[in-house]
């Protein structure tokens, strides 16, 4: 689960993360009284979207004045910003935050990941800090920090000073990173984050450090252990179907196709986006009604990806286990009935009570193309298209 900077700033704050003084604003006038507290000019205002390069897609501005406030506030609240983060069609702006502007003497990069690779906890950080860190890594890896921590025994002083010194800190703020980068870590784990990324973290020129900007990631298969952090969920900047088809725990991503699959498991839904595209077709969803479905969560999963409109052609593959071919063939029977079926749909369906689920569709009266095996249904599916 991805979450605003302004409430990934409040984690921080709350775990002793040094952040600037600022508030979130709705309106134009909320900025500007943002702006009046904060005692002083500069103040920046940043565009709440979760993305970033917003500042080069002239979604944070520094504003000298209170009419440069209003004015900045004014034009970034309801831009469609476009960030290389957004894709062409960019995002609608709805909230900023409005800051008390920082005097930079240096930019850092600071970042703790998941490191799959190693099973565990990867501290990444780099001098060339507030620029794009895809393209540090790409022409001038060497300028990457990478201090990695073993989770079982968590964070000590040594990662510590290996990260500071290895960002050149002035002695005078060693202390100061060292206590940030602990809370960081502590942070980090205390809410099972999977991503939290500083860009830039700034030195100012009385030698403090301070996280100017804030990316935080949730891992979405621990939430169920912080419902505190749920309320940060925005389902603004949320595929919408993605939201709908997660009320009914379908494990559902939008992609780029026009093939939409109804798979039930993960992998079978895998291999299938693989052989479709084999087949010279591209899929337009993982849709993964899991081993366990009930006919109510098929008929979900089969409305979600007909509300799609890129979606030219349905491949249904079903390997019936848990989840028996009768329940699923009723589940799709029922969503056709009440959504009307417009495009070709392809089944492929096996295993469990496969000649009464065969049945019901066939009963059905509904127009679908039988397939004999997955590459049958594939290229059947890449045809219809
Ligand atoms: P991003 O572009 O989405 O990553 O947004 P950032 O929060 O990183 O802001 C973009 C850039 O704006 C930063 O890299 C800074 O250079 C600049 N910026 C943000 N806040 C301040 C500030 O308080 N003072 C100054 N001088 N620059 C700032
Ligand atoms: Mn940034």
């Amino acid at each position: 689960m991805k979450i605003h900077e302004y409430q990934a700033k409040e984690l921080f704050r709350s775990f002793g993360v040094p952040v600037p003084d600022g508030g979130v604003a709705f309106s134009v006038d909320e900025a500007v009284d943002a702006a009046k507290g904060l005692g002083g000019y500069p103040v920046v205002v940043k565009a709440q979207i979760h993305a970033g390069g917003r500042g080069k897609g002239g979604g944070v501005k520094l504003a000298a004045s209170e009419a440069e406030a209003r004015t900045f506030a004014d034009e970034i609240l309801g831009m469609t910003l476009v960030t290389h983060q957004t894709g062409p069609e960019g995002r609608l702006v709805k909230k900023l935050l409005v800051e008390a502007g920082q005097e930079i003497a240096k930019e850092f990069y600071l970042s703790i990941l998941v490191d799959r690779a190693t099973a565990g906890i990867v501290i990444m950080a780099s001098q060339e800090g507030g620029m794009d860190i895809e393209e540090v890594a790409a022409t001038t890896p060497e300028k990457i920090i990478k201090v990695r921590v073993d989770p079982l025994t968590g964070i000590q002083g040594y990662h510590l000073r290996e990260v500071g010194f290895g960002l050149g800190l002035p002695k005078a703020a060693l202390k100061e990173f060292s206590a940030l980068l602990k809370n960081l870590y502590t942070l980090f784990v205390k809410n099972d984050c999977s991503l939290l990324e500083i860009n830039p973290l700034i030195l100012t020129k009385d030698d403090r450090v301070m996280a100017l900007d804030a990316k935080v990631d949730i891992d979405s298969n621990a939430m169920f252990r912080h419902k505190d952090l749920l309320e940060y969920r925005d389902l603004d900047e949320e595929d919408p179907l993605e939201v709908e088809a997660s009320k009914y725990n379908l494990n559902y991503i939008n992609l780029d196709g026009n093939v939409g699959n109804i798979v039930n498991g993960a992998g079978l839904a895998m291999a299938t986006m693989d052989i479709i595209k084999n087949a010279g077709a591209e899929p337009a969803n993982f849709m993964d009604v899991g081993g366990g479905a009930t006919a109510e969560m098929v008929e979900n999963a089969f409305r979600i990806i007909l509300m799609d409109e890129k979606v030219k052609a349905v491949l249904i593959n079903i390997f019936g286990g848990i989840l028996r071919c009768d329940v699923f063939a009723e589940g799709v029977v029922a969503a056709a009935q009440k959504t009307g079926i417009t495009i070709p749909v392809v089944v492929r369906m096996e295993g469990t009570n496969v000649e009464k689920g065969k049945k019901i569709l066939a009963e059905s009266g509904l127009n679908l193309i039988n397939a004999v095996d997955l590459k049958d249904a594939a290229e059947k599916v890449a045809a219809a298209i």
